[in-house]
């Protein structure tokens, strides 16, 4: 990675100087100035484009959060921040980071009330097609697979995808609240300003350059700057160097906006921030709604299963991509696929397993062997290879089926592999960016998708806004009381 050197103070002559300083104002950038805010900071908040929203405006809004919020009660839930816990472990692992997990489950229930309290309404409904925003405005759904193998084994199953209330997808919604909390919060909103590259003293952050159309402008920052300008996603070289299946789908997939360009992770490397888990992607695969498709069967190139086809999309597509190279099939029939809601390329005219697999190019008796097996178990409402759950077990192209077919999800057929990047800044709970040798780099914060947080090598829907937001606001907040402080931390 070509990092942005920093700037030694010496070289700098400041034009202003603030309490906290904030990059970006999209999620996390936007939580930041309100966490400094209401800790008492004068803050200055730049962002590069025209206006607040970056990736959250065009996302769907979904906010992972759970440990008892009171939308869960509403909704009729019993969750606790233990069992939130043990599933975030299980399924955003291996090798996530406990303590931060432990603080965001803890925090949670808070975090929510703060989200309502700024401005973010959610409505107590829970909706029962998960992974994805819910088509009204209800605020609950499962959006992680929870309630899918193998977690409904590890931890009780509850819905945690906390979506604002706004019909459809949420996320300019969630922004513009946001936005609207930023602007009444007192704090200095400077658009069409990019952060250039950090200010420092010895090995401390004390400032930022920030180019404007009336030139480059030098901030001085008492307690802490904030790095929340997204992720990697649109730097073509940062993902060949680091997680080069991120580029194997159709570009038109990859989720950002092109101020993903890694721009705040390569500064806080120039001023001393170790990385962390840049080869971390998430990859969704969406296959509903309706979630009743996952009554078909995925099958890869050798006509075998891989995995249980009711687990979170997010799950799917990764181990599509990772682990059967993207070229994947789900076998159904017209039963149980009634239309073609996801408008991929299908047909049903095969007449037996046999005489599909000839025309997807899948050996022949190992697709006529996976049916069959799927087929037998299903038939007693059993998965013993997979483990899905009974109510999508159905066997494919039996009567009253009138034949079997697939749906192509090959990556290099047009099939959705949405990709964005996951690692980032190496960061502790509290925001601070660190060293790489256990140490912090005084002054300096990050959140969002510039730092690497909950998800470590799987995702959720919903973790994204979520961390961004909670570690966003806690950076914002340590940084304010680092300034209080008098540079202690
Ligand atoms: C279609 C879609 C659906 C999604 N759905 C969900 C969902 O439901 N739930 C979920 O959790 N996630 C979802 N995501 C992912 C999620 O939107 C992002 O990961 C998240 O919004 C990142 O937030 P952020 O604050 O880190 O970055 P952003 O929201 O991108 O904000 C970063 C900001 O920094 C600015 N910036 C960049 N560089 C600079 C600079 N040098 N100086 C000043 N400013 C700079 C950018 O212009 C931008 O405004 C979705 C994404 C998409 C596209």
């Amino acid at each position: 990675m070509e990092a942005i050197p920093s700037v030694d103070v010496s070289q700098v002559r400041f034009d202003e100087t603030v309490d906290v300083a904030v990059v970006g104002l999209g999620v996390a950038g936007a939580s930041a100035v309100m966490g400094a805010r209401q800790a008492g900071a004068d803050v200055l908040a730049v962002e590069r484009s025209g206006g607040p929203g970056g990736t959250s405006a065009h996302s769907g809004g979904l906010i992972y959060l759970g440990g008892g919020t009171a939308l869960q009660i509403a909704c009729g839930f019993e969750d606790s921040p233990e069992n939130m816990a043990v599933f975030l472990r299980a399924a955003l692992g291996p090798d996530g980071d406990d303590d931060r997990v432990d603080v965001y489950c803890e925090g949670s229930p808070d975090h929510f009330d703060w989200l309502v309290s700024i401005g973010v309404p959610f409505r107590a409904s829970f909706c029962d097609e998960p992974n994805r925003e819910s088509a009204d405005d209800a605020g609950l759904l499962f959006s992680g697979g929870e309630d899918s193998y193998p977690f409904d084994e590890l931890a009780t199953p509850v819905p945690r995808g906390h979506k604002p209330q706004c019909v459809d997808s949420a996320g300019g919604f969630l922004m513009q609240r946001l936005g609207a909390a930023v602007s009444s919060s007192g704090a200095r909103v400077a658009v069409d300003a990019g952060a250039e590259a950090l200010v420092v003293d010895g090995g401390e952050v004390v400032g930022l350059l920030v180019r404007t159309d009336d030139g480059t402008r030098a901030v001085r920052v008492r307690g802490g700057l904030v790095l929340a300008a997204g992720g990697f996603i649109h730097n073509e070289a940062m993902v060949a160097e680091y997680c080069p299946l991120a580029h194997v789908p159709d570009p038109a997939w990859r989720i950002g906006t092109p101020n993903d360009d890694g721009r705040g992770i390569r500064m806080g490397v120039g001023a001393g921030a170790a990385t962390s888990r840049l080869d971390s992607f998430e990859c969704a695969l969406p296959l509903g709604p309706p979630h009743r498709l996952a009554r078909g069967i995925l099958v890869n190139a050798s006509g075998e299963r891989f995995i249980n086809e009711d687990a979170y999309t997010g799950r799917i597509g990764l181990h599509a991509l990772r682990d059967q190279d993207g070229w994947i099939f789900m076998i159904t029939d017209d039963v149980i696929h009634e239309s073609n809601p996801i408008g991929l390329r299908i047909g049903f005219a095969a007449a037996s397993p046999e005489e599909l697999a000839v025309d997807l190019g899948i050996p022949p008796d190992a697709l006529a062997r996976t049916v069959g097996d799927y087929n037998d178990a299903a038939t007693r409402g059993e998965d013993p290879a997979f483990h899905k759950r009974a109510p999508f077990l159905q066997p494919i192209g039996e009567p009253p089926a009138s034949g079997i077919g697939a749906i192509d999800l090959r990556v290099d057929h047009g099939a959705i592999y949405a990709t964005f990047t996951l690692g980032g800044l190496a960061t502790d709970s509290t925001g601070a960016a660190l060293d790489g040798e256990g140490g912090r780099v005084p002054g300096l914060y990050a959140a969002g998708r510039t730092a690497a947080s909950l998800a470590a090598h799987h995702y959720a829907s919903g973790i994204s806004l979520g961390d961004g937001s909670f570690f966003g606001r806690r950076a914002g907040r340590h940084a304010a009381e680092r300034g209080r402080a008098g540079h202690t931390s």
